[in-house]
């Protein structure tokens, strides 16, 4: 089976990991400062706090932007569920904006209309998780025009998105337009720590606050202290409630091995990428658009005239690996038990209905990718 997606291994990511097995220290040591300062390097980034997953950054993120219970934190129904879970973990309830049909990510008419309501009503979000859906950056500069005048939190989700750049040619993770990013290090994702995710911001007192909530909410910053203690050499406070989602030194010297080669990943997806394009032109599907800085983390065509069940099981009885990305978020049960109704967000769910995955990593061959190519036309004649 070709799968729909797959991490890309070099001998000098075995030497960067075997390495640190005989260092002294395999967590808290200095691979993970390391990483950071390599992520910020990359994005720009004034600070990076790496974490244990994507989805942990996104809940530090909500944390430190004070997410709480009773907040409303907004983000799109075409995600993965751990978009919106992550303000759940905060006892904060959720909302969704639909998408536009042709960039896949958020809409932002839908966006300006349904602020203009929260306004109305008194109930505006306090955060805004907005996903970069396939790896196509939304217009942050727009949405950040939108939401700023507001006092709204942008948390960007670039779990798909590392190595891309927003419309305006600032790499994502920048936080150019946004208050925190958060990234995913997850084997399908632009890079791999295996399980791993990073959240990059360049607020001085964001990046205090996610290196607190990622380390059991403990500071040994004398300047964070509060209890009037006289100074003891192992002194050390809890502040907040906190977790421990570090990301241990072996993940990170992971990182820093593959960050040296994301750009290399990026091309190569975008040329696979391209290559689909050309070749699957005239087939009665919806292709992507096209998005020169995409980090093309997904290849997703919509079929118009199939039955989409079928045509997943044909190409998958062929060998071919396709998926699909994504169940509307407000169709779980999980959310449904919250009052969300299937019929609620019109473009993510016609999008859905027709939505299929085919196989795109850097590693995909031109022998493969033709075989993929060969079955999808074969399926669809
Ligand atoms: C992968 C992914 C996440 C979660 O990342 P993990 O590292 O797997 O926890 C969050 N959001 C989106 C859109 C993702 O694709």
């Amino acid at each position: 089976m070709i799968p729909y997606g797959k991490h890309t291994i070099d001998a000098s990511d075995i030497e960067a990991v075997v390495e640190v097995l005989s260092n002294e220290f395999l967590t808290q040591g200095q691979r993970v400062p390391a990483f950071e300062g390599d992520l910020c390097s990359y994005t720009g980034a004034q600070y990076a706090v790496a974490v244990n997953s994507g989805t942990s950054g996104l809940h530090i993120a909500c944390l430190a932007a004070g997410v709480g219970k009773g907040d409303l934190v907004w983000t799109v129904p075409n995600s993965f569920a751990a978009s919106a879970n992550c303000a759940r973990y905060c006892g904060a309830d959720v909302d969704f904006v639909d998408i536009d049909p042709v960039s896949r990510n958020m809409c932002l008419i839908a966006l300006e209309r349904k602020l203009q309501k929260a306004k109305q009503a008194n109930r505006l979000p306090c955060v805004i998780v907005v996903v970069h859906f396939a790896g196509s950056s939304c217009d942050m500069q727009a949405i950040s025009s939108l939401c700023k005048p507001l006092g709204i939190v942008l948390i960007e989700d670039a779990a798909h998105a590392l190595g891309a750049r927003d419309p305006q040619g600032s790499p994502v993770g920048q936080c150019a337009y946004s208050d925190m990013t958060v990234l995913s290090f997850h084997p399908v994702k632009s890079i791999t720590t295996a399980e791993g995710g990073a959240v990059t911001t360049n607020q001085t007192a964001l990046a205090t606050s996610l290196r607190l909530y990622a380390s059991h909410g403990i500071s040994r910053d004398p300047d964070l202290m509060r209890m009037p203690t006289p100074e003891k050499p192992w002194r050390y406070e809890q502040l907040v409630l906190g977790y421990n989602y570090r990301l241990s030194d072996i993940h990170a010297a992971l990182g820093s091995a593959q960050l040296k080669r994301l750009d290399a990943f990026i091309k190569s997806r975008r040329e696979r990428a391209e290559r689909y394009q050309e070749a699957l032109i005239d087939l009665p599907v919806k292709l992507p658009q096209w998005d020169e800085r995409s980090a093309w983390h997904l290849y997703v065509i919509q079929l118009i005239n199939h039955d989409r069940t079928d045509i997943f099981n044909q190409l998958r009885d062929r060998g071919i690996g396709v998926n699909v990305h994504y169940i509307p978020i407000h169709w779980h049960p999980y959310y449904q038990s919250l009052g969300f109704r299937v019929g609620d967000f019109e473009h993510a769910e016609k999008y859905y209905a027709g939505a299929l995955t085919l196989p795109l990593f850097p590693e995909l061959t031109a022998d493969m990718q033709d075989e993929v190519i060969k079955q999808v036309k074969e399926v669809l004649r």
